[in-house]
């Protein structure tokens, strides 16, 4: 099957994918391409993580008062400090035009909470101010997982909280080693295990990308080779018009059409005259040829939507004409008549000197009586009293024209 795919992009997507993608970062212009489309996928996600940020930060405001109730209300102004970048993020976050920024709101989202959390255990004692330390890794859970931060950026973002949690352990908090190394310990940990799962979530999200792509390339190539087989099997390899399948097909639409609407519809039959006599005399390349000029002459006379011209078969040839009655049709087959007159195709066994044609037209208003069979049997009929009366002429149904 014929391939129509741009070679390079699915090359260069299968490279990728066999890659194994351990460096998470496609080349450009992939990689914009993947984050464009990660920005949009996720982006109700990301807005969903704040979201919950912003509630678990206010609704963590009860454990205040269970535990630090002598310094209640000066916990609930930090609260309310901290709240108002992460709003600002989230509301940032919700626009279309912040997409390209998204994995940095997400990373300052975090930050913020991180230290929101830090200063709170500031202001605790041991061991509540634990609790409120350990809740740094519930804000990595919520920043990797939820939020689906890449893991570049959730690198970035671990060290930044694991250098903050450090600095603080080490300007504020003087518990003993034991107790400073025990947390050490779970922090790292915590760190470790939050971050693989998010490089290998990450890593699979982008796999799962490029396998997208690529199926998308093919359908892609399937639709496009569909259409192209469509085309080929309606259409005359020799003369490029419309074939008898075409008619066919197009003939018994259009009749349908006629019947509901009680709207005329012709038939025009064309036959080359004494053809067989032009093959033996000029070859059957030239008779190919030929073929191929008067079909040209054609194609232009099927003017309205539905209207074909179409090779019948051999040497002969058929126009629909819809809304058509008698009348009109005899005139364009007259014209079509003459301007094939007009090709001047030296004929010479011909008795005019030129290759000529004879044309049979059939109109009807179809009735639920009617088969579509008898508007070819009409048309037929007409064309063969052309022909028995001299050729290089239209006759129409019931009508002969000297
Ligand atoms: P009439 O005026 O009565 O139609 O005579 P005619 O010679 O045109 O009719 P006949 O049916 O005897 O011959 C038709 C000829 O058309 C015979 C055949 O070789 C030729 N023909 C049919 N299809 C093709 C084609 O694809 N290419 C060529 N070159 N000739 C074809
Ligand atoms: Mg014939
Ligand atoms: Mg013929």
């Amino acid at each position: 099957m014929a391939n129509h795919l741009p070679p390079a992009v699915t090359d260069q997507l299968r490279e990728q994918l066999d890659g194994r993608g351990w460096r998470l970062r496609f080349p450009e212009p992939l990689e914009s391409e993947y984050q464009e489309d990660y920005a949009k996928r996720y982006q109700s996600h990301v807005t969903l993580a704040m979201l919950l940020g912003l509630v678990a930060l206010i609704a963590c405001g009860i454990g205040d008062w269970m535990w630090m109730r002598d310094r209640y209300s000066m916990m609930w102004v930090i609260r309310l400090a901290v709240c108002i970048p992460m709003l600002i993020l989230f509301m940032l976050a919700r626009r279309p035009s912040s997409r390209p920024w998204l994995q940095w709101l997400i990373l300052l989202d975090a930050q913020a909470g991180a230290l929101g959390i830090l200063i709170f255990a500031g202001m605790a004692l041991p061991p509540i101010r634990y609790y409120y330390e350990g809740s740094i890794l519930l804000v990595m859970l919520v920043v990797f997982v939820l939020s689906r931060q890449q893991f570049w950026y959730g690198l970035l973002s671990a060290a930044i909280m694991a250098s903050m949690s450090n600095a603080f352990i080490l300007v504020i908090d003087h518990s003993d080693q034991l107790v400073l190394l025990s947390r050490e310990f779970i922090l790292c940990f915590g760190m470790i295990f939050v971050l693989t799962g998010n490089f290998l979530i990450d890593r699979s999200l982008r796999q799962h990308y490029l396998q997208m792509r690529l199926l998308d390339l093919d359908n892609r190539g399937l639709e496009a080779t569909n259409l192209r087989l469509q085309y080929l099997t309606a259409i005359d390899g020799l003369t490029m018009i419309a074939n008898r399948r075409a008619l066919d097909s197009s003939l018994s639409t259009e009749w349908t059409r006629a019947l509901r609407k009680k709207e005329s519809i012709s038939l025009l039959m064309i036959d080359v005259d004494n053809f067989k006599q032009y093959n033996d005399m000029y070859g059957h390349l030239a008779g190919d040829s030929c073929l191929r000029d008067i079909a040209s002459t054609l194609r232009p006379f099927a003017r309205r939507p539905g209207d074909l011209a179409a090779r019948y078969g051999g040497e002969e040839f058929a126009v629909i004409l819809t809304g058509t009655q008698e009348s009109d049709a005899l005139a364009v087959a007259e014209s079509i008549r003459n301007e094939i007159v007009a090709l001047s195709i030296p004929h010479s066994r011909s008795s005019h000197g030129a290759v000529t044609v004879s044309i049979g037209v059939a109109s009807m208003i179809p009735h639920a009586s009617h088969r579509q069979e008898d508007l070819y049997a009409q048309a037929d009929q007409a064309l063969y009293r052309a022909k028995r009366s001299g050729r290089n002429r239209v006759v129409a149904t019931g009508e002969f024209r000297a």
